[in-house]
């Protein structure tokens, strides 16, 4: 019996959605299936999209697409209780169009894209939560939802970071994700006229300011990152959050959260800013976070659901990621129907493609960054020695010069750190840079 579609996809987040437009752009009759009520109410990022990888199916996207505004600034600091120490890179060329990054609202872009799917030729169905995968001994032969099988050659499996159709089956063997393979992302939007917005940020028109923070403002043990991003007339605030760090401690995460927003150097940005939004989301952690395989017979995995995420605590990629691996995985499901073979030996092409389009690198060098991302002493040590070595570096108290070699080592000393511990930490940053 002929299968229901070329191809199915789950989930229409930016993985699946891309995946989507590109299989009905190559004539395939694709199905693309939501659980949401409406593509992207279910999705939540920061959230700063890298978009260039939507160029290649939408070619100016960012004109269309309801984004909120491009970035212009980035801003990278540390917090301790009361300090804020800052870096700020402000590019002109970020602001000439074609732009680098745009703030966006998942809820409003997914939807987009979904509609672009649509508009391509696929069949968009939300409010459908696929419940598991047909397989048919190793072979995956499209879906089952409410005891019916939608059939497929290939299904691609776009359904985020806590993937259930993988999980306790040979594409995810463990039936949990646990601590090591992820983290806890938080968000609150706050809503603030565009004018206030665009004089508190220095920002013209469409400029968009981001900032990433890691947090040293937490209790003893407890690792996170925290992000402030402005959109047209809100802010997005943040936090992400090492799970395992918590285990222990009495932490709650809406605690942190709130000691984050009540920092002052959070805080006089939200002032008088109302809050409409907010929501909490499992991240992957990356390379630790893998599937055992990324394709098999009848299958692909794209996305958060392949762990393809990278978060170091203070800046986090996964929308990208996602339209890339979703867009590789679609060409591959081309490729095997033009050959009418999706055995796994077929679509193991989708596995030299993630190699090819530079993803498995980068995910490979990422795993070295997993030992200083979650490094306890960036969370607590660091933002506290370096606070004090700018405090007494840029504070005239009208005694004599102190050399600042001779500060770094009394902040240094004050801080419990030892010089070899320095030696060490800065050895393991060398080798992730
Ligand atoms: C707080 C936070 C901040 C972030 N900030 C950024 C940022 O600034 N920049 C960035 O690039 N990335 C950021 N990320 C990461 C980014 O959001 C993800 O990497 C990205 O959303 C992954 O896209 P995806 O399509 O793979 O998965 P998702 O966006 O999670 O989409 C999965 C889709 O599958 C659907 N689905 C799941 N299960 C089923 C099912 N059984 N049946 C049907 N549908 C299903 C879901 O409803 C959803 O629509 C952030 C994440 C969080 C949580």
């Amino acid at each position: 019996m002929a299968d229901d579609f070329d191809a199915i996809v789950v989930g229409a987040g930016m993985a699946g959605c891309a995946a989507a437009i590109r299989l009905a752009q190559g004539g395939a009759n694709v199905l693309l299936v939501e659980r949401g009520a409406e593509p992207g109410t279910k999705n939540l990022s920061g959230g700063i999209l890298w978009g260039h990888d939507l160029d290649r199916i939408l070619p100016n996207w960012w004109k269309e697409m309801p984004v909120e505004r491009h970035i212009v600034r980035k801003a990278f600091g540390m917090l301790t209780a009361d300090r804020a120490l800052c870096f700020t890179y402000d590019d002109p060329a970020w602001g000439q169009s074609p732009y680098v990054a745009h703030a966006v609202l998942r809820a409003r872009t997914d939807a987009w894209l979904a509609k672009k799917a649509e508009e391509a030729g696929a069949t968009v169905v939300a409010s459908v939560p696929v419940e598991k995968l047909n397989w048919e001994g190793t072979r995956v032969h499209g879906i089952v939802q409410g005891g019916e099988t939608m059939t497929a050659p290939v299904t691609l499996l776009c359904d985020g970071a806590n993937s259930r159709l993988s999980l306790g089956t040979p594409i995810r063997p463990n039936a949990r994700l646990d601590g090591a393979t992820t983290e806890l992302g938080m968000k609150e939007v706050y809503r603030l006229d565009a004018a206030t917005l665009e004089e508190r940020f220095q920002l013209t028109g469409d400029e968009g300011h981001a900032e990433e923070w890691i947090c040293g403002l937490f209790p003893p043990k407890v690792m996170g990152g925290g992000f402030l991003y402005t959109n047209h007339d809100t802010i997005s605030v943040g936090l992400i959050l090492n799970i395992q760090s918590m285990f222990g401690t009495d932490a709650r995460s809406p605690d942190l959260m709130e000691r984050f927003k009540l920092h002052p150097a959070i805080a006089r940005r939200l002032r008088g800013a109302e809050l409409v939004e907010y929501g909490a989301k499992l991240i992957s952690s990356g390379w630790a976070s893998r599937p055992a395989a990324f394709s098999g017979d009848g299958w692909m995995i794209a996305g958060d659901a392949a762990g393809f995420v990278y978060s170091s605590g203070i800046v986090i990629q996964g929308m990208n990621y996602a339209v890339r691996t979703g867009l590789e995985a679609a060409e591959t499901a081309l490729a095997a129907r033009s050959a009418k073979d999706h055995s796994a030996g077929r679509l193991a092409e989708y596995d030299r493609r993630l190699a090819s389009s530079g993803v498995i690198g980068d995910f490979r060098d990422f795993e070295k960054m997993d030992r200083v991302k979650w490094n306890p002493r960036f969370y607590q040590q660091y933002p506290a020695m370096t606070a004090a070595l700018f405090q007494r570096m840029m504070t005239e108290t009208g005694g004599p010069k102190v050399p600042v070699r001779k500060l770094l080592d009394q902040s240094r000393r004050a801080a419990g750190m030892s010089r070899l511990r320095l030696a060490r930490d800065a050895y393991d940053l060398y080798r992730f840079f």
